[in-house]
Formats: structure tokens, C-alpha cells, sequence
């Protein structure tokens, strides 16, 4: 897919609508993939441009598979609507929404986390509490495809975490309630709920091709339109490339990319 700086009169079509929406993932998008959650921190280029970004445009939004809560104390930037738990939750005036029937499975999320926190006491391997969904990290096993096999096995076995979706991330797995919620309903929940007609997503993992589709759905058989960019890495999931309509090359180009839209959106007359 061409590199989005090679397609900026592209871009500016995109930019030129009204009401025109950002939209983006947080890990490996605009924060470095680091070794543990915690230890990740939005690039400073980034946080400084979304800000900007937050007067200039109808809406700026952060859907991340991290907690709502979480997404907002990482990225900080008052005015950003924060989208949690891979479209399961929306930090909104003040407080968390659950979206739809997901609230239906807080405590199946709680009894299958008390299952698995002691039967994945694996080299490396750290199960996190997301409130509405788990996550299962192994960044830091000795051997990455070992230890997703094993993990695989161990939920395959619980009888509480075998109610839950499995859905693959960068070394890690997510368990998610059974709801058809993701990140790509988030992103139209968005566009509809902010009457978007022009939209960019920049996203760098499996989790975020369903927005890419998303970006494209919406803009059949209506007056939106949208661009999917994807943000590469060396360890980019299979497929993302392909699934995007422009690239970035990694979160410094990200930001790079920000400051070019906080200077060429069109201002509001
Ligand atoms: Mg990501």
C-alpha cells in the first residue's frame, strides 16, 4: 500500500470534508510497543499534536484494547473521546459506558480471570484484568509460539474462560465477552454519533483491520469518506498492510503525520 506522504493530495480530498473525525489506536500507533503494558508512554509529538488536533476537528478519539479508564490517564488530553476495551466500553462525560450487552458479562470476565490467574503461572506469561475483558501478554516467555501454544491449551481447558472470544494480538491473546462489539463497530458508533463525513483511522495491529473495514463500510451508500492507515512494524500481523489504504512507518513517523494534518485542516471559517 502506498506510503501516506506520497498520497497527501489524497489526505487533503479526505481532510476537506466536514464534520471530519480522527480516530486512533494508542499501542504501537501512537505509543512504542514496550515490554510490559505499563511500561508504554505516548510519544510526546503525538500527545502535542492530538491536542491541537482536539480544536481543529469535530471529533478525536483513542479506541485502544486497554481499559477506558487507562487509555484516558496514558493519553491525557482533555477533549478526546476515549474508546476501552477493544469497543466494549466509552469514557464519556466523566465516567465509564459500557457499550450495548457487554455489561451482561462483567462477572463471567471476573469468575474466568479467577480461573485462569492460577493456572497460567507460566515463564514470562502475565494475565491482565481488564474489567470487561483479559488479557493474556507473553512478550517476555523465552519462546513466543511455545508459550501461545500452552496458553491456547489452558484456555481451551477452563471451563469459565471457554465462554469468552479469543482474538489474537502483538504477543499477547485477548479474551473478550461473546458480543459483536470491536473495534470497527466503535469506529461507526463514532462516525454516526458525530454525523462524520470525513474520517482518517491509524491503527498498527490485527484488533484494528476490523476498523479499516469499518472506515470502508461506512462509506457505502453514504456521503462519508475515510482513510485506513496503517502503522508498520517489524512485528506487524500478517494482513494489515493489505487491509489498509496508506501506511506510516512506526509512531515517530505517526506523529510526524499529525503535525502535517494539525497544519493543513482546513480551518472553520
Ligand atoms: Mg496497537
Amino acid at each position: 500500500m502506498p506510503y501516506a506522504f506520497e498520497r497527501l493530495a489524497l489526505i487533503e480530498g479526505v481532510i476537506a470534508r466536514s464534520p471530519l473525525g480522527l480516530i486512533t489506536d494508542v499501542d504501537g500507533t501512537i505509543s512504542e510497543i514496550v515490554p510490559t503494558p505499563r511500561e508504554a508512554r505516548v510519544s510526546p509529538l503525538c500527545r502535542r499534536y492530538l491536542t491541537l488536533l482536539c480544536r481543529q476537528l469535530a471529533l478525536v478519539a483513542v479506541v485502544s484494547g486497554r481499559p477506558a479508564v487507562e487509555v484516558r490517564d496514558m493519553v491525557g488530553v482533555t477533549g478526546v473521546v476515549y474508546v476501552g476495551n477493544h469497543g466494549l466500553e466509552r469514557w464519556t462525560k466523566n465516567r465509564v459506558e459500557p457499550s450495548g450487552s457487554a455489561r451482561d458479562y462483567f462477572k463471567i470476565v471476573r469468575s474466568a480471570f479467577e480461573e485462569l490467574s492460577s493456572r497460567l503461572s507460566m515463564e514470562g506469561v502475565t494475565l491482565e484484568d481488564k474489567g470487561l475483558s483479559l488479557t493474556v501478554h507473553y512478550r517476555l516467555s523465552p519462546h513466543h509460539e511455545v508459550a501461545e501454544r500452552e496458553i491456547l491449551d489452558v484456555l481451551a481447558a477452563s471451563e469459565r474462560a471457554r465462554d469468552l472470544r479469543v482474538v489474537r494480538g502483538r504477543l499477547a491473546l485477548n479474551l473478550l465477552p461473546p458480543v459483536e462489539i470491536n473495534k470497527g463497530t466503535a469506529v461507526l458508533d463514532l462516525i454516526r454519533d458525530y454525523s462524520l463525513q470525513g474520517g482518517l483511522y491509524l491503527g498498527d495491529d490485527l484488533t484494528d483491520i476490523d476498523a479499516f473495514g469499518a472506515v470502508r463500510s461506512a462509506a457505502a451508500g453514504s456521503n462519508f469518506r475515510g482513510l485506513a492507515i496503517g502503522v508498520t512494524s517489524a512485528e506487524m500481523p500478517e494482513g494489515l498492510v493489505k487491509a489498509a489504504d496508506l501506511t506510516l512507518n512506526g509512531v515517530d513517523d505517526v506523529g510526524r503525520f499529525l503535525k502535517w494534518l494539525s497544519q493543513n485542516v482546513p480551518q472553520p471559517s
